[in-house]
């Protein structure tokens, strides 16, 4: 069950005096998803794998594990979920970054109880520098500084524009990511990897690889979602 952040700082709350948000499932003056929404939220377990649903430890079944090259996943939403769907796209597309940040406190303490104990650094699907120019910012890059503490590894870079994973076939998505990250500093040896949602995981896999090449010895992911 997900509680609501129980204080704010007086700087949210003057944001909010001036610019109110209301839930997107309710209508109500709140946040982006109210408390009673919030505490309705169905929390996936971890015996569950992330991708493709079947039993699972650490969020992941033997198959996918070795397909991404991932220890561990945490995704505890259902992407399929309308609310949770919203939420995400609204943080995506509308410029409403500030919904990520609604889910991750309230998600937070969920997912670090979740991740095993470890020396871990967080790192974030990075973008092309044309992509952040033309968004204004990368929601990954957002919901991983939510988690981090300071402890973020920027060492990964994007080398070329790809197509959106979302247009493309399972077969075209490996290929479409193919040696498009590259790791150009010497990585910590255990990661967390963070984004907003998880399908076929093809997208962190392509990050896991060069990772595991520099160095890293275990790298899980953390998600808001799964598909
Ligand atoms: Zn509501
Ligand atoms: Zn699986």
């Amino acid at each position: 069950m997900l509680r609501a952040r129980q204080s704010r700082s007086v700087l949210d709350w003057f944001k909010r005096l001036l610019f109110p948000v209301y839930c997107l499932g309710c209508g109500s003056e709140s946040d982006w998803i109210c408390p009673q929404r919030l505490k309705q939220l169905e929390i996936m377990s971890d015996r569950r794998c992330a991708i493709c649903k079947k039993a699972a430890i650490g969020g992941l079944c033997p198959k996918c594990r070795k397909l991404t090259q991932l220890d561990g996943v945490i995704a505890p939403l259902d992407y399929q979920n309308p609310l949770i769907k919203q939420v995400l796209s609204t943080a995506k597309y509308d410029g409403g970054w500030d919904a990520i940040t609604c889910l991750s406190a309230a998600l937070h303490e969920e997912i670090i109880r979740r991740l095993p104990e470890g020396d871990w650094y967080y790192a974030y699907i990075p973008q092309t520098k044309q992509r952040s120019a033309k968004r204004g910012y990368n929601q990954s890059e957002i919901f991983t500084k939510l988690l981090a503490n300071e402890r973020i590894f920027l060492g990964i870079k994007k080398i070329r524009e790809t197509a959106a994973q979302a247009t493309l076939t399972k077969a075209e998505r490996r290929t479409n990511l193919k040696n498009v990250f590259k790791v150009v500093n010497k990585p910590p040896e255990e990661i967390v990897l963070c984004d907003d949602v998880i399908t076929t995981g093809s997208t962190l896999s392509a990050v896991v690889r060069p990772l595991r090449k520099a160095g890293a010895k275990r790298i899980w992911a953390i998600t808001l979602a799964h598909d």
